[in-house]
């Protein structure tokens, strides 16, 4: 699968044009971090609980191989099917064979990141598979032909009023001015998707190795639905989501709800082992597990960046960076956005195709202050940062180098030769004339020197020099 390149800096000066993004970007995620703090704050030992989480997701990591065979083993155990998925291809190929394999029409499914990284829906639709999201925040963005823009919010650049629209258009009813009734439009619209489906879709929050139970958490019910109602459940996980044991649940457990949505526990948590057994009120026959690797091994591979992998998708780095609560998800470009995805992007995309995330950070730390697993964005941050530079030198060859050297040195001998320094300064007073303002600013110079206009003024160079000037006023007071 090929990535079009991430446009940070254009996409986010679009975002920060629009005034309503960032109303509602402030407004949810003002709610989602007050919710956090209080959550965390109730429990005494949340920075122990945090410490804990992150030494078992680095043991997991660095011991991934030995935990995804078990998982394998036990899910088999249970009487489910294990596919492994090198990419994003492989992964829609397997998906969409056991789809026809099972002659389903349409599928169902709840919200997963992995699914979105995938394009799984697009690929369904290629062979003629219809897919139906059916988180309430996934649907919207469905039937406005969008991309999610938070990791569990993943309509939250859409006011009331937008789905309001969205709605009276696609399904030619009258503006609905309340949130309950636009909901019950969506839960009539899925009750039937839900029954008619020949295939429930869901990714998997974590997968636990010694009894090879998927989890999944979430606050409206309908992954419950997905994963019971259709006869066939293909559940899509990354092999950074594998757990060692069941034991380890209620930490992580904790640990997500109270950072994603600060509650207690989230209201839905489905533990899944294998397909429906004979003694089972209701359940899928068959169970799937597809484990996506996708670029993950890469990030395991790299000692410097590899705890991108502890992540449990929360959503609280999101919510806490200055940077994404003014421009919001989609300026990142791709699947995952704020702290998170300015580290993961890059390296799951390739470090070409997203030279600009992790520059999309002050360093200031409100991500690491609040990640569950505490993972330490600033340092990965500035790893990536170094990678970038070293694939531009690799790519732009010596002439890059060469010409950093050149401007480097020549700034230099500018600086320190007296001379020389006073005569660029008499020229460059002269060459800056067109562009001068009213106000004696700079305001927009010709490239190279646009790239620091276009955000800010740059003020002019003076007639004289500071020298020149100092010496005058000597002369005239003596
Ligand atoms: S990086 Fe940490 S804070 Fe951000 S989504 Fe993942 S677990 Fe949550």
């Amino acid at each position: 699968m090929g990535f079009e390149k991430v446009r940070f800096e254009k996409d986010s000066a679009r975002a920060l044009e629009d005034k309503k993004l960032q109303h509602a970007l402030v407004n949810v995620t003002n709610r989602f971090r007050s919710a956090r703090n209080k959550a965390s704050g109730e429990v005494a030992d949340w920075e122990t609980l945090r410490a804990r989480g992150r030494d078992i997701k680095k043991e997991t990591i660095a011991n991934l191989d030995k935990y995804l065979c078990e998982l394998e083993e036990s899910v088999r155990r249970a009487g489910g099917h294990v596919h492994w998925a090198g990419d994003a291809d492989e992964a829609c190929r397997i998906i969409v064979d056991i789809a026809i394999r099972n002659d389903v029409k349409s599928a169902v499914k709840s919200k997963s990141m992995a699914t979105e990284e995938i394009e799984l829906n697009a690929n369904l639709e290629r062979a003629g598979i219809r897919a139906v999201e059916t988180d309430l925040g996934e649907y919207i963005i469905q039937l406005a032909g969008e991309h999610p823009s938070h990791i569990i919010a993943p309509a939250i650049h859409k006011t009331k009023d937008d789905i309001s629209k969205l709605f009276s258009e696609k399904f030619g009813i009258p503006y609905l001015s309340e949130p309950e009734e636009l909901t019950k439009v969506a839960r009539e619209k899925l009750r039937g998707e839900f029954l008619n489906a020949g295939m429930g879709i869901s990714g998997a929050n974590f997968g636990v190795a010694d009894t090879g139970t998927i989890v999944i958490v979430e606050n409206e019910g309908n992954a419950r639905l997905t994963t019971t109602v259709p006869p066939v459940h293909v559940a899509l996980m990354g092999i950074e989501k594998t757990i060692p044991r069941y034991e380890d649940l209620s930490l992580f457990l904790t640990l997500l709800a109270r950072s994603a949505t600060g509650q207690k526990s989230s209201t839905y948590v489905s533990f899944i082992t294998g397909p429906r057994r004979e003694t089972d009120i209701d359940g899928p026959e068959e169970f799937h597990l597809v484990l996506l690797d996708n670029g993950r091994s890469r990030i395991l591979a790299s000692e410097e960046t590899r705890e991108s992998l502890y992540c449990i998708r929360c959503g609280a780095c999101l919510n806490n960076c200055p940077v994404y609560r003014q421009v919001g998800g989609h300026s990142y470009g791709w699947v995952y956005s704020g702290p998170i995805g300015a580290i993961i992007n890059p390296q799951l995309m390739g470090i070409d195709s997203a030279p600009e995330l992790p520059f999309a950070s002050s360093l200031c730390g409100a991500c690491r202050d609040v990640c569950p697993v505490k993972i330490d964005f600033p340092r990965v941050l500035l790893e990536l940062r170094h990678k970038v530079v070293e694939s531009k030198k690799e790519n732009y060859g010596a002439g890059g180098a060469m010409i950093e050297k050149i401007s480097v040195r020549l700034w230099r001998y500018i600086v320190t030769s007296k001379n020389f320094y006073n005569l660029t300064s008499k020229i460059s007073y002269y060459l800056q004339l067109p562009w001068r303002s009213g106000n004696g600013s700079l305001r927009s110079l010709p490239f190279p020197f646009s790239k620091w206009t276009d955000e800010r003024d740059f003020p002019a160079i003076a007639k004289t020099s500071f020298r020149e000037r100092w010496k005058k006023i000597k002369q005239e007071t003596g």
